[in-house]
Order: C-alpha cells, then structure tokens, then sequence
C-alpha cells in the first residue's frame, strides 16, 4: 500500500484550514516564463523562456538563503528575491531594466486579477460546506491581502476566517501561525485538518502543532512521500471522510 493508502481517510474536521497560493488560488501566466518574457521585454530585456527551469531553481535557492536570514518573520521583501533570481536567471543583466522589471513583477502578484480559482476549487468548498465543515484561510501571502482575495472570488460564502503572515508578522511553518489561526476559528487543533501544497510550511508546520494535515501535489513531486496526499482537491472531501 502506497502511504497515502495507509493515512487516508482521515476522520471527518471541524476545521480545513487551507493555504492560499498553488492550493486555492493559480497565479497567471504573467508569473511563468511567458509573462517574465513579456514584461522583460517592456524595459528593454531580452529574456529566454528556455531557461525558466533554472531560473526557478535559482528562485527556490533564493528563497532558502533569504529564509536562513530572516527565520520566521514575515517578509515582503521575498518577492522582489524571488523576481530578481528569475529574472537573472531567464538572462537579464541590466541593472535598470532588471529593477523596472522586479517592480512591475511585484505589483501584478499584489492584483487578484492576475490570479484564478483552479477549477477544482469551488466544487470541493460546496460539498465540504454541505457537509457542516468550517474552513479558514492560513497564508504567507505577500503582496495581496486576504480580505480581497475572499472577496474578489466571491469565497465569503465558504471562509469563516483568515489569517495572513502578514498580519500576525512570523510565518507558516511556525506554530503560532496555526494556533492563532485556531484560536480564530474556535476549535482545538486536533479536530483540524491542514491542506496546503508546501509540505515543510503547510503539513510539516501543522502537524508540529497536533493538527492533522494533507499534502496537494498538484504537479506529483511528492508520489513517494509518507504524508497524507492528493493530487487534486476534488480528492479532498473523501480524503475526509465525506
Ligand atoms: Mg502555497
């Protein structure tokens, strides 16, 4: 039996705190090679789309070091880090093209309208609703506000709370972030239930606090990983049990 056999279904929660960014919300093509190379272009640079798997590599790289600096503060500098790595590493080289292009980079993230629902989204909040579950949003969202996101996608219907990194100034995986978060939901963590696709910031941090967590491998890297896992979230309601 594959681990995910063995862990699921898991029994049905109060709670399903679910992360924001690559679970819920998929951002646009403005933030994959194509947009880079579109907006590059835009203050003069000449950017490769056939270097993006290096440049997310870069990227993640990035993020790490910058994290090994920061620890568990939120940090809306990681944007302009993360930028920055892609775009060096799609070939950009001029220092104010590179620039003009980071900020233009950050204030598309901070639009909900460059985002969308994936299309397994709202089909999984109904039936969980339907089912009596309460859910919440628990995010390191940077640059856009959660408040917004609920309300541009018209996600009030089905979230009860949020809680923002931001907001609270440290991020997931740190367990203040989930036990404020269930402290604003009202409910002890061991009848919650995390799903997010990071598995050291949503899995590794709320299972640290004694909440139960799912793992959303929408891109099937983590097959082989002892956790609970889907690969889409019209898995999620028989995952709990519903
Ligand atoms: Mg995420």
């Amino acid at each position: 039996m594959t681990p995910t056999a063995l862990s699921l279904p898991l029994r049905t929660p109060e709670l399903v705190m679910f992360d924001l960014d690559y679970t819920l919300l998929r951002p646009s093509d403005e933030f994959e090679a194509p947009g880079y190379v579109r907006t590059g272009a835009r203050f003069g640079l000449r950017l490769d789309p056939q270097r993006w798997s290096q440049a997310e590599r870069a990227a993640y790289a990035a993020v790490k070091a910058r994290r090994g600096q920061t620890g568990e503060a939120h940090d809306d500098g990681l944007l302009e880090v993360i930028a920055r790595a892609v775009i060096e590493g799609l070939g950009g080289d001029d220092p104010e093209g590179v620039a003009a292009t980071i900020s233009a980079i950050a204030a598309a993230w901070s639009k909900a309208e460059n985002f969308g629902l994936y299309d397994d989204v709202l089909p999984c909040l109904r039936t969980l609703r339907s089912a009596g579950v309460h859910m919440a949003l628990v995010s390191n969202a940077l640059g856009h506000s959660l408040e917004e996101v609920v309300v541009h996608f018209a996600l009030d219907e089905f979230i009860e709370s949020t809680l923002s990194s931001a907001e609270l100034g440290i991020v997931k995986p740190a367990p203040e972030v989930f036990r404020a978060a269930l402290v604003r939901a009202g409910v002890e963590p061991q009848a919650a239930v995390m799903v997010g696709d990071s598995v050291e910031d949503d899995v590794k941090g709320a299972l640290a606090c004694g909440c139960r967590a799912i793992l959303l491998d929408r891109d099937r890297r983590f097959a082989g990983v002892p956790l609970a896992r889907i690969e889409s979230l019209a898995d999620l309601p028989a995952a709990l049990g519903i």
